[in-house]
């Protein structure tokens, strides 16, 4: 299997070739500062001692402390954690938030276990990486099957350890626990907002517009839910059992809510039902989706949807990358040569990691703000960051992903340089 790492970094191979860093800064991009690999020892309901792999790697901390989520997923990686953690450092730069960035995991599939094993084994992750986080150090939140009841356990369990309250470890934890209004569809809102400065640059209105959204998760149902309420027309939506179609249109809600009603038993944490459930729809893959003749077609679920393979084939002008990596390297070059254009991961979903900031400022300052403030302050961090990338990539003519990493590469280079370069200490 080809490694995503080795897939991320091929980016900066073009980033590199448009602005001009020391030796330093491009050897610093290579490795992730931290990687640790931890064995969760976790009692079941049944009595045994099952052990699980855990992961946290922090990629890079030289602008401020490491931030990134935790996925609960049967294929993670070490691999792919590093390529999370990469993405974030570039993400967290392109926002400029004073974060590093980083990722963790665990190999799990959180759907075959009980609530209470699932809360003890989130427990259990918080111990095997206590030594390493920290609200000045490195900050949590959630990903892929994980979600605010889960941040709210880690909370405890570090305040457990730590013998203080120490909220800011962990973003995306429930309101009632010092989390942060506005977060959980954060990342949903701050997606749209970005589509929408692109659409305003073209001259596109929403009504005329047909979307599929594969992901119907926090981040791909809450930016479903905010599209369908400005005009957009929802036409496909997919999770990890199939996919729904309706010409006419969907309804993000009604889908969700129908969704909901067939919960796991086991957990009631995880949605056992699925968009497939609805009987009325017809019924298509998820790979089936994404080829759809839409206008835009939004990802939202796991990295390596788009290869090589079904590039070629992607009928939409616009590809708005809500998931982490969903577009490989190679398919980028075939989307840009058939004129697709990707709004790229490291702007279009930092609307989370933006909100996930507010909450760790308003965790240090112990005051809280209203909805209407955390909403408005990230409308104007997002649109600021997006307009500066869309300026940026007119002006080289470059593409948006070149261009979003070359705002982020730059902020970061400016800060390793700062910290001395070979000319510096060769007193040239
Ligand atoms: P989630 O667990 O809430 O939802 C994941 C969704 O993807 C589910 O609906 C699941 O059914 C679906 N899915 C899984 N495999 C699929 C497949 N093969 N085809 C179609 N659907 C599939 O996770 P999330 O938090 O919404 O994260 C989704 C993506 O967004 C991830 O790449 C994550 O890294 C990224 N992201 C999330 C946030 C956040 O704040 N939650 C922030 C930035 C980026």
């Amino acid at each position: 299997m080809n490694s995503i790492f080795a897939d991320a970094q091929k980016r900066l191979v073009d980033v590199f070739k448009y602005t001009e860093l020391t030796d330093d800064v491009e050897e610093t991009f290579k490795h992730p500062k931290l990687s640790l690999c931890v064995s969760l020892p976790v009692r079941m309901d049944d009595g045994r001692l099952k052990i699980f792999t855990g992961y946290r790697v922090q990629f890079n901390d030289t602008r401020g402390p490491t931030k990134g989520g935790i996925r609960y997923h049967p294929d993670v990686s070490l691999d792919e954690i590093t390529s999370l953690s990469f993405w974030m450092t570039i993400k967290c730069a392109v926002m400029n938030l004073p974060f590093g960035g980083a990722k963790g995991g665990i190999c799990v599939n959180p759907k075959d276990l009980s609530r209470l094993e699932l809360e003890r084994l989130s427990r259990s992750y918080i111990r095997g990486i206590a030594d390493i986080i920290g609200p000045k150090r490195d900050i949590l939140a959630p990903d892929v099957y994980t979600n605010a009841t889960i941040m709210g356990w880690m909370a405890d369990e570090y305040t457990q350890i730590k013998r203080q309250q120490l909220p800011g470890v962990i973003t995306g934890k429930p309101v009632h626990l010092n989390g942060s209004l506005g977060r959980e569809y954060a990342t949903g809102r701050g997606a749209l907002h970005v589509l929408q400065q692109w659409l305003d640059r073209k001259k596109l209105q929403p009504q005329n517009l047909t979307v599929a959204v594969q992901g119907f998760g926090n981040a791909g149902y809450h930016f479903a839910r905010l599209a369908h309420r400005v005009g957009f027309n929802i036409v496909g939506i997919a999770d990890s059992k199939g996919a729904i179609y309706s010409k006419k249109g969907l309804e993000p809600q009604k889908v969700m809510q129908h969704k909901q009603e067939h919960h796991d038993l086991g957990t009631m944490l995880y949605c056992d039902g699925s968009v497939c459930d609805l009987q009325h729809y017809q019924k298509i893959s998820s790979q089936e989706l994404l080829e759809l003749d839409v206008d835009i077609l939004v990802v939202a679920a796991l990295e390596n949807q788009i290869d090589k393979d079904n590039a070629g084939n992607i009928m939409a002008q616009i590809v708005l990358e809500i998931a982490n990596g969903p577009v490989t390297s190679e398919a980028d070059a075939i989307l840009e040569k058939n004129g697709v254009v990707v709004l790229p991961d490291v702007l279009a979903n930092a609307g989370g990691v933006t909100v996930s900031y507010f909450e760790w400022v308003q965790n240090r300052a112990g005051y809280y703000w209203v909805e209407e403030k955390v909403n408005a302050r990230l409308e104007k961090c997002i649109t600021r960051e997006a307009r500066a990338i869309f300026d940026l990539a007119d002006e080289k003519r470059i593409s948006l992903r070149t261009a979003a990493y070359l705002q982020g590469v730059n902020r970061i280079a400016g800060a390793i340089t700062q910290q001395g370069t070979r000319e510096y200490f060769l007193n040239k």
